[in-house]
């Protein structure tokens, strides 16, 4: 095994569009404040067009890339969103922007696939533009299933999901929801009706929720409006939301949405409280969980598993000689090192200046190899802190001897940590 320094700066970038987009408006002081404000909050190039002649002429080129078109419907030389037919018919999504509606322009428009509209009474119908923008682009990478016997209605939702830019999968009976659910474990959402041979969807959602919770998968329930008792049974059964047939496409891009997004807040807070904030890596909690688990699996397996117990030497000075930002930077740089040469184990960062490696598989003497080259690399390795170049040792505890739980495997590498301590700083302990 190689070890590997890095400089790496930190994982978290902000997330950018692929593709341009294409905003069209005849006043040009407005597109030109609405294309900074777009291309501030995603990064990409925002093309400008002021007339139907120019988007002919931006299309005729065919080698532009458009994520999504924001266009005005009224334009000097197409008063009557003809635009909206030019850009629908060159396969770009787009959301339109009207200074009024009445409901027979909106079913026109919304027969002719837009992705949305928005009312322009300001700049800030913008920002909304931006935050509808950002959904489709979370959406790309997202599946859902939608389940209901019959054919035709499961091919009009499907089109109305791709049109968000969703990935689409089609079941018509319960019992096939729960194939397609089992052959693509990483399906977000379901839309379920009520009336399915086999399985109906009270049955599927309750067949689902043993397994699955609500904030892993969120299921819409959809039935007829006949019945009006169903939606609390639907929700009673376990479904995150409801909604009764006919719907439009806008009620139903809502509700997807809506879902959707308190599914991405649920996944950003499970994040939060299973990641060390300083280093990014595995927190303490994420250990006792998910680490313990595979521990336990690999002992089951029969599969030896190290318990690596690792701290800093004389952490303390830095924050003492050099303040508490530079502690923090020394360990932020230790953490990089970790998650690079232990890519394939159990990371995490318990405590102050103290972490943790769980390997799975591998012979004792490779792993204790393994962790002598680390540990020589990382006195090696410089910390750039201002114009100060740092280094720093550490010191490391490591049992390979199987214990029932994992942590009496701990307690033992933490007790060869401090045996490493004790001995001088700056080695490797081991059974
Ligand atoms: P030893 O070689 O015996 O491990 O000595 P040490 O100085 O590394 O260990 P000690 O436990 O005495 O000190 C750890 C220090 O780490 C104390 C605490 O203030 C500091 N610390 C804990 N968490 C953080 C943090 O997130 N950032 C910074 N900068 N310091 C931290
Ligand atoms: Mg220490
Ligand atoms: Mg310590």
């Amino acid at each position: 095994m190689t070890i590997v320094r890095t400089n790496a700066r930190d994982v978290s970038k902000a997330s950018v569009i692929a593709g341009e987009i294409l905003l069209v408006e005849d006043q040009r002081s407005l597109a030109q404040m609405a294309a900074k404000m777009l291309h501030e909050r995603w990064g990409c190039h925002v093309l400008i067009a002021t007339s139907l002649a120019e988007v002919h002429a931006i299309l005729a080129q065919g080698d532009r890339d458009f994520f999504v078109a924001v266009s005005d419907l009224n334009l000097p030389d197409a008063p009557n969103g003809e635009v909206i037919d030019v850009l629908v018919a060159a396969n770009i999504p787009v959301i339109a922007m009207t200074g009024a509606f009445d409901d027979d322009l909106y079913d026109d428009f919304m027969t002719k696939g837009l992705v949305d509209y928005v009312l322009k009474d300001s700049l800030n119908s913008y920002a909304y533009v931006a935050e509808l923008i950002g959904r489709l682009h979370k959406n790309q990478g997202i599946k859902v299933l939608v389940i209901d016997d019959s054919e035709s209605f499961c091919e009009l939702i499907k089109h109305m999901l791709q049109r968000q830019k969703l990935q689409v999968f089609l079941a018509y009976n319960g019992e096939d929801g729960l194939r397609t659910l089992e052959a693509h474990p990483d399906i977000r959402l379901v839309l379920a009706d009520y009336m399915l041979p086999v399985m109906d969807g009270l049955a599927f959602v309750t067949a689902v929720r043993r397994k699955l919770g609500k904030d892993r998968l969120a299921i819409i329930g959809i039935t007829g409006a006949e019945d009006r008792r169903m939606s609390a049974k639907f929700l009673k059964s376990g479904a995150n939301d409801f909604i009764f047939k006919p719907f439009s496409y806008e009620e139903l891009v809502c509700r997807v949405n809506q879902n959707l997004d308190m599914l991405g807040k649920l996944d950003v807070m499970r994040q939060i409280a299973y990641m060390d904030y300083l280093t990014g890596l595995p927190n303490r909690r994420h250990l006792f969980e998910k680490g313990v688990a595979r521990y336990a699996q690999a002992l089951k397996k029969g599969e030896p598993a190290h318990v690596v117990a690792l701290d800093i030497d004389h952490f303390k000075k830095f924050n003492d000689t050099h303040g508490h930002e530079c502690g923090d930077e020394v360990l932020k740089h230790f953490g990089r090192l970790l998650a690079v040469n232990f890519k394939n184990d159990f990371v995490a960062r318990i405590g102050g200046e103290e972490f943790v490696v769980l390997v799975c598989g591998g012979d004792p003497a490779r792993v204790l190899q393994h962790l002598e080259a680390f540990r020589e690399a990382v006195a090696k390795s410089v910390v750039q802190y201002g114009n100060l170049q740092l280094s720093f040792t550490l010191s490391i505890g490591v049992t390979s001897q199987p214990q029932t739980i994992f942590d009496a495997a701990l307690k033992v590498a933490d007790d060869h940590l401090y045996l490493a301590k004790a001995r001088g700083r700056n080695r490797v302990v081991h059974d």
